[in-house]
């Protein structure tokens, strides 16, 4: 919705992040647009405003820019947001992993011209399914309701002058959504002890490194994920088994959209010359148990299991 309310359309380019869930992606081929996916930077594992400046000058016309707070980490987004300025192009935040976190104490979300949210059900709030747009103009979140709606153009015999979507919450989603708002800072502060206890416990293992965030951001820390040294001959793969075998569930880091299949023949912009940083954030990450309902014992034994494969 956010993109159709920008008028993209076929052939239109618009910049995405690699490093992310598909569902960043998909909408600009519902739109018959064309991604070009952007690498990461080490410090966030966010899109790379430099490499987004190189996007920049090899297609100096894109539509949009699309980008992501993985797992809950703000990206860079002052520094994307005065790029897309600079260059007239409209910013939308993929913020569906990221609500309640802040860059420089504002909202993710709201740095864009459009910020989406979503309430699936892995969210951090959860209404079973659905999501939110926001934006500041509010002629633009009239228009999105409407076609939201069915496009229903205001006349007793259902008239319609454009396409509708039937992509509106239900008032039982909403209301469990409104329910659920009022304990999300609660949810952030589990979520953010989850984070600092597996960082405290892995500060003596030189190999693992949890994932990083700007000193001016406060993420919501969604899911804690962390990343292997390159020369530690444990492997996530290893991480993952071990946990397996005593019924512990953990993740792979998303697969970077350039190296997914139906993804692979877009362009791809990177700064590097050999292995993209995305690629190697893929390679080497993993994301662990962060659910908020884990207990300290649960999370002691995650610890234990992980700590045990080091020494
Ligand atoms: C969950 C998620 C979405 C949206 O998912 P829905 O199932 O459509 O609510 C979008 N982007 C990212 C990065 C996500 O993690």
């Amino acid at each position: 919705m956010a993109f159709k309310a920008l008028g993209i359309t076929n052939n239109d380019i618009v910049f995405c992040s690699s490093l992310t869930f598909s569902a960043t992606a998909n909408p600009i081929i519902y739109q018959n647009a064309t991604p070009v996916f952007i690498d990461s930077e080490k410090e966030t594992w966010n899109m790379d405003p430099r490499a987004l400046e190189k996007a920049f000058k090899k297609y100096p016309n894109p539509k949009a820019v699309i980008v992501v707070h993985l797992y809950g980490t703000p990206a860079k987004i002052e520094e994307i947001r005065d790029i897309c300025n600079k260059h007239n192009v409209p910013l939308v935040e993929d913020a569906a992993e990221s609500l309640g976190a802040t860059f420089n104490k504002k909202q993710t979300g709201t740095f864009g011209k459009f910020g989406i949210y979503s309430f699936n059900g892995n969210k951090i709030i959860t209404t079973s399914g659905g999501g939110m747009l926001v934006s500041d103009n509010n002629e633009r979140i009239q228009k999105v309701r409407f076609w939201a709606t069915q496009s229903r153009e205001p006349a007793r015999h259902y008239e319609h002058k454009e396409i509708g979507y039937n992509y509106r919450m239900s008032n039982i989603c909403a209301g469990i959504g409104r329910g659920q708002l009022k304990v999300l800072d609660k949810r952030i502060e589990k979520k953010t002890n989850i984070y600092e206890r597996y960082k405290k416990s892995f500060e003596g293992i030189s190999e693992i490194e949890m994932q990083p965030y700007m000193a001016n951001s406060k993420p919501n820390h969604w899911l804690s994920a962390i990343i292997l040294d390159k020369t530690s001959k444990i492997k996530p793969i290893d991480i993952i088994e071990a946990l397996e075998n005593e019924n512990i569930e953990s993740r792979p880091i998303w697969k970077p959209m350039h190296m997914q299949p139906f993804f692979k023949d877009y362009d791809f912009i990177t700064l590097e010359k050999e292995k993209s940083i995305a690629q190697d954030i893929f390679e080497r990450g993993v994301c662990l148990p962060s659910d908020t309902k884990i207990t300290d014992e649960e999370q002691k034994k995650v610890i234990k299991i992980i700590k045990k494969l080091f020494i």
